[in-house]
Formats: C-alpha cells, sequence, structure tokens
C-alpha cells in the first residue's frame, strides 16, 4: 500500500513565538513536519539556533529572530524579518508565556501581576497585531494564541495568571470577529498540564505533586508537548477552515470534568 504523507501546512510561511523551548518548540517540529516554512523566536539565541539547526538537518526551510514579545518593537521587527525573508507571513502561533509562583491573592505582589501580564497578554497583543497587518498585505492567514485551561476555569494561588490567560481568549475573539471579512481566522488553545521542562523540573522535586496534578485530569496524565502541538497545527490548516474564534481545550478531559 503506498504511505500518504499529509503536508496540511505544505508552502505556507509561519512565525512560532516561544519556540526555544516546550511547546513552541515542539510546534516549529510539528509545523516543519506538515510542509511549513518555519521562523521561530523566543529571547535565548543559543536553543534557537540549535532548533533551527535540527530543523535543517530533517530537510526544513527554518530560520530564527530573537526577540522580546513584552517589546512591541522588537514583536514587530519579528515579524517584519519573516515579510522580508520570505515575502509573507501566512500562519503565527503566539505562544510565548509565563507562569507564576503559586501565592495567595492577598500576598501576590505587583511586580508578579505586572510580569505575566505584560509577557502573557501584551506579548500577544504586540505579536498579533503585526501579524495581523502583515497578513491583510497578502490576503489573509490563520493565528493561534496560547492560552491554557486557566483561561477557562480557574484555580487558586495563579490569580494573575489565570486573569492573563482569560485576556488571550478575549484577544483572540476579538481578533475572529473584527478579521474574518478579511481571511484571517484567529482561534486559541488552552492547554492542560503539558510536560514543559518547568514542569519536569517541578515534578522531579516534588513528585506529590505529579499525583495531585493527574488526579485532577479524566485522562490522568500530563501531555506531551508535541499532542499540544499538533492541535495549534491543526487550527492553523485549512482543515480548520471554518473554525474562528474558538477555544480548543487539549487537556485529556481536565474542563469537561
Ligand atoms: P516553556 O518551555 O517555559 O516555554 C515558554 C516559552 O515562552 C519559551 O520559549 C520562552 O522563551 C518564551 N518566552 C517567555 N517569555 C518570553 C518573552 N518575554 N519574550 C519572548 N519569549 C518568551 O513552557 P511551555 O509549557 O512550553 O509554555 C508555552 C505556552 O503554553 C505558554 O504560553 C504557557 O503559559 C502555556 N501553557 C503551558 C502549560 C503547561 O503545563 N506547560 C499549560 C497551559 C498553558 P525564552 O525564555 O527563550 O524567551
Amino acid at each position: 500500500m503506498t504511505q500518504v504523507t499529509e503536508a496540511p501546512l505544505a508552502g505556507k510561511v509561519a512565525l512560532i513565538t516561544g519556540a526555544s523551548s516546550g511547546i513552541g518548540a515542539a510546534a516549529a517540529h510539528v509545523f516543519a513536519r506538515q510542509g511549513a516554512v518555519v521562523v521561530v523566536t523566543a529571547r535565548r539565541e543559543g536553543r534557537l539556533r540549535e532548533l533551527v539547526a535540527e530543523l535543517r538537518d530533517t530537510g526544513a526551510e527554518a530560520s530564527f529572530h530573537v526577540a522580546d514579545v513584552r517589546d512591541g518593537e522588537q514583536s514587530r521587527q519579528a515579524v517584519e524579518y519573516v515579510v522580508q525573508r520570505y515575502g509573507r507571513l501566512e500562519l503565527a502561533f503566539n505562544n510565548a508565556g509565563a507562569g507564576i509562583e503559586k501565592v495567595p491573592m492577598h500576598l501576590t505582589d505587583d511586580a508578579a501581576y505586572d510580569h505575566v501580564m505584560e509577557t502573557n497578554v501584551r506579548g500577544v497583543w504586540n505579536c498579533l497585531r503585526h501579524e495581523i497587518a502583515a497578513m491583510l498585505r497578502t490576503g489573509g492567514g490563520a493565528i493561534v494564541n496560547t492560552s491554557s485551561v486557566g483561561g477557562l476555569v480557574a484555580s487558586s494561588t495563579a490569580a494573575p495568571y489565570i486573569a492573563s490567560k482569560h485576556a488571550v481568549i478575549g484577544l483572540t475573539k476579538a481578533a475572529a470577529v473584527e478579521y474574518a471579512p478579511h481571511g484571517i481566522r484567529v482561534n486559541a488553545i488552552a492547554p492542560g498540564l503539558t510536560r514543559s521542562e518547568m514542569v519536569e523540573q517541578w515534578f522531579a522535586v516534588n513528585p506529590e505533586a505529579e499525583k495531585r496534578a493527574y488526579a485532577s485530569a479524566p485522562q490522568a496524565r500530563a501531555a506531551d508537548p508535541e499532542e499540544v502541538a499538533e492541535a495549534a497545527a491543526w487550527l492553523c490548516s485549512d482543515k480548520a477552515s471554518f473554525v474562528t474564534g474558538a477555544t480548543l481545550a487539549v487537556d485529556g478531559g481536565r474542563t469537561a470534568w
């Protein structure tokens, strides 16, 4: 029997933020495997350089641009880099994000609030606006923003994170409604617990936390970053052509409970 190799993103030019580790790095591999030209961005240049080398070893077209998403000008330059180099931007996965130390709300300091809001909300805002501007020039595109189960339901001692990820869903819906007539789809994913490096380190020193976390999800495990990345790639692909303004939970059933 003939092996069918699917390349739903063939020839599409994609920008992935927060690609130096975790879900973003996995997405770079998934998008490239599905045929996309991939530009990865984050702050850690060494990680991005290694990732691009890995992608090119597989035969993919890939490059990187260092940017801090909290900075509007750096975000604009990241988009501009893609357009200058490849002539267009068709797909964007706004995945950069910061977690927060768990502290009761009344004891959380303003600096922790500001950090998480600047990264998770202003970061998506900064990228989204410039990506939309670029897509408008070339007739449309698809954007996926990374929210969280924390954008759908609350948990205690992480109020700024919960607020920031709810805001990501708000930005997603606003952009979807405003730009649907221009051929731009905008969706969000809401990952549940995912095995990023930070999560692995936390479990290594706190095995009880791992057991507790699994007890709150019907599938009773954490996601592999690639499982989350696959959902983002699907939303970016034409297979999701009638999906916009949606938030796809990728959480092993956590928010269905
Ligand atoms: P991760 O490995 O820590 O990845 C976070 C990424 O964001 C890194 O590439 C980091 O790169 C980048 N980043 C952080 N601050 C940035 C900034 N100011 N400017 C540019 N890039 C920045 O963790 P992850 O789990 O893959 O997280 C990816 C996304 O998934 C985040 O939005 C997170 O909130 C969300 N999420 C994660 C989970 C989970 O359980 N892991 C669950 C739900 C949602 P640099 O440090 O190199 O800049």
